[in-house]
């Protein structure tokens, strides 16, 4: 028989439970850092200074002005399992407070020297309690000032397992510095400070608001023309700030979620955003979002792990949806590029304000390769000068159909994308006006503001025919072919007509299948020509398109004016009309930009004027 190896049962020391439970709760110096301000705020807080040396490993300290810790609960806080925030099960369900486990302090007391001094409000006195890796010492009179003071000291340091997967103190100081950046945009009524190795990196007054904090964070560029963005679904509430896609960066460290005033981090979420920022970005650049999404404490588990970010919601689909939704919103109105009106002084001769500028409304050539019909005109008749421009009456669409609303169609976050709620396009206040073309491709126009505009023409007329689209929803016209075209499909071809022919019929194209390796093509949209059809139905079939949205995008991309082809002066005149009338008119829905444009100060730095 083999030796017997097995120990008896023994219950582990409370030392030890400590330990393995600070594994879970402590990871490393930012994770304190996020307990023990977590418990100043629960505390009722509203200023905490934090200070920190050696990245955290060194010291930690967290100052607050809370309620405090009466001096006979003291020995209690460092006791694992005992919280004031939670007495029955039924408390649980319904967790307001960030702890509640009872468990980090005891975590901390085991792995550190801690030392926690409070004086409750009104008190004469203070308290202050120590543990030294899991001994706790005696309740000692402290000197007063209101409120509570936890030092934490040479953390894992009875614990080299630990010590092992820290990084470097400058790693963990900048851990320490973004876990407080987070909890301090996602309690904006409380003053924060935080020092690093005797240096101030932060200090925030309380009260301030969202777009005061990040633009002490982020850098100018990243907080130019922040848009807000709120709305809701029922009692799920989705506010915050989202940037600027033409200010979009390569580094995805910029999106920031909280949800129930946690910052979490969540693929759901973050999926929603990119979802909404779709067509405006370039594929290696990230949207910049600060998000706060507030919904009923059943709908949300936050209790995943008690270290990580993680969260879990019940309706994965509603919060989706509302997220894309509020942030598409916030995009559309943050709109393109304006140009706001010019300053009489600044005025050419030339500029829109004078009744007079090109181009004149309904300028609309009759004999145009660009088909525009699909997109509004305005007139700009009558207006006066110097305001910005409302039509009187907006023209009335020819495609009247409600769009879908998110949550009332089969839109998953997996599922297919579906059509937007665009605003009405706006004009902008007035119009540039047309200098000439450059390289068959390039349009150049003089701004309102002064500034020098060179639009791509193909980029453009993308965004307007794919705007069009959108607006003509499912109802996708189709021109009759005189003689179908045949296509041989590839079965890799087959699967995905099938997936994708719904949205090619309501993109306006006529098939029928021919078996499984034939397609008859009988009508086009009517902005196609046969031989970009091809084009199209080859490069969707090939994947390259999986939802009416992106069969839009492609027929925009084939139906398009190209670059190199020249534009007559009326041709270029009605697409830059339309375009000026165009949704999100900076970028093409590849995400490219349409217009480039050259301040009177970028080129007087060209010209080294100055
Ligand atoms: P939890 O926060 O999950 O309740 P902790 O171990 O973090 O557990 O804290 C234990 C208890 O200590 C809290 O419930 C709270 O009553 C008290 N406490 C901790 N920090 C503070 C503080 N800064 N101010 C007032 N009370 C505090
Ligand atoms: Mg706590």
């Amino acid at each position: 028989m083999p030796q017997n190896d097995r120990r008896s049962i023994r219950e582990l020391s409370p030392e030890l439970a400590n330990q393995i439970a600070a594994g879970e709760v402590v990871e490393r110096p930012a994770s304190v850092l996020k307990e023990l301000v977590e418990n100043a705020l629960d505390a009722g807080a509203d200023r905490i200074e934090v200070a920190i040396e050696r990245g955290g490993q060194g010291r930690i300290s967290v100052t607050d002005n809370g309620w405090g810790i009466p001096p006979e609960e003291l020995p209690l806080v460092v006791t694992r399992h005992a919280t004031s925030k939670i007495a029955d099960l039924t408390d649980l369900a319904s967790i307001g407070s960030f702890g509640f486990r009872g468990e980090a302090m005891a975590s901390i007391g085991s792995v550190a020297r801690l030392t926690v001094t409070s004086t409750p409000r009104g008190a004469e006195e203070g308290t202050s309690i120590a543990v030294e890796h899991g001994e706790q010492g005696e309740p000692m009179p402290a000197a007063a000032t209101e409120g509570t003071r936890v030092e934490v000291r040479d953390l894992f340091a009875n614990v080299p397992a630990r010590l092992k997967f820290l990084k470097t103190e400058t790693t963990e100081a900048k851990r320490c510095q973004e876990s407080l950046q987070r909890l301090a945009l996602a309690n904006l009524h409380c003053g924060f400070s935080f020092t690093s190795g005797g240096r101030n990196v932060f200090r925030f007054p309380p009260e301030q608001t969202l777009r005061q904090r990040l633009d002490a964070l982020w850098p100018p560029a990243a907080c130019r023309n922040l848009a807000d963005a709120s709305g809701e679904d029922g009692p799920f509430k989705l506010s915050g700030l989202v940037g600027d896609p033409s200010q979009a960066q390569g580094r995805p460290d910029r999106i920031l979620f909280f949800v129930n005033g946690r910052p979490v981090q969540d693929k759901l979420l973050q999926g929603a955003l990119r979802e909404a920022y779709k067509g405006r970005l370039l594929a290696r650049e990230h949207p910049q979002a600060a998000l706060f999404l507030e919904l009923p404490l059943h709908e949300v588990d936050v209790n995943v792990h008690p270290a990580k970010l993680e969260v879990r919601f019940r309706d994965e689909k509603r919060v989706f949806g509302l997220v894309r939704r509020v942030v598409l919103r916030a995009l559309e109105g943050m709109g393109t590029v304006s140009w706001p009106e010019a300053k009489p002084d600044a005025t050419g001769p030339s500029t829109a304000n004078e009744p007079s500028a090109e181009p004149s409304p309904r300028s609309t050539p009759s004999q145009s390769r660009l088909d525009l019909r699909s997109s509004r005109t305005w007139s700009s008749g009558g207006r006066p000068s110097g305001r910005p421009y409302t039509p009187a009456a907006p023209p009335a669409p020819e495609y009247a159909a409600p769009l879908p609303r998110d949550d009332e169609d089969e839109n998953t976050p997996s599922g297919r994308a579906q059509i937007p709620d665009i605003p009405e396009a706006k004009p902008a206040g007035a119009l540039p006006s047309y200098l000439g073309q450059v390289e068959n491709t390039y349009l150049l126009l003089s701004l309102p503001d002064g500034s020098l505009g060179i639009l791509d023409q193909h980029a453009a007329h993308e965004r307007v025919l794919y705007e069009a689209f959108l607006r003509r929803g499912r109802s996708g016209n189709s021109r009759p072919l005189a003689i179908p075209m045949d296509m041989a499909l590839h079965p890799s071809e087959a699967d995905r007509l099938e997936e994708l022919w719904p949205d090619l019929r309501a993109a306006g194209f006529e098939l029928a299948t021919q078996g499984r390796e034939g397609l008859r093509v009988t009508g086009l949209p009517p902005d196609l020509t046969p031989g970009r059809a091809v084009d199209l139905l080859r490069a969707a079939l090939s994947g390259q398109a999986k939802s009416l949205e992106d069969i839009w995008v492609l027929l925009a991309c084939r139906s398009a004016v190209k670059a190199g082809e020249s534009l007559a002066r009326d041709e270029a005149l009605a697409l830059l009309e339309t375009w000026a009338a165009t949704s999100n008119r900076d970028n093409c829905p590849h995400g490219r930009p349409a217009l480039v444009r050259l301040s009177a100060h970028d080129l007087e730095r060209l010209f080294k004027r100055r």
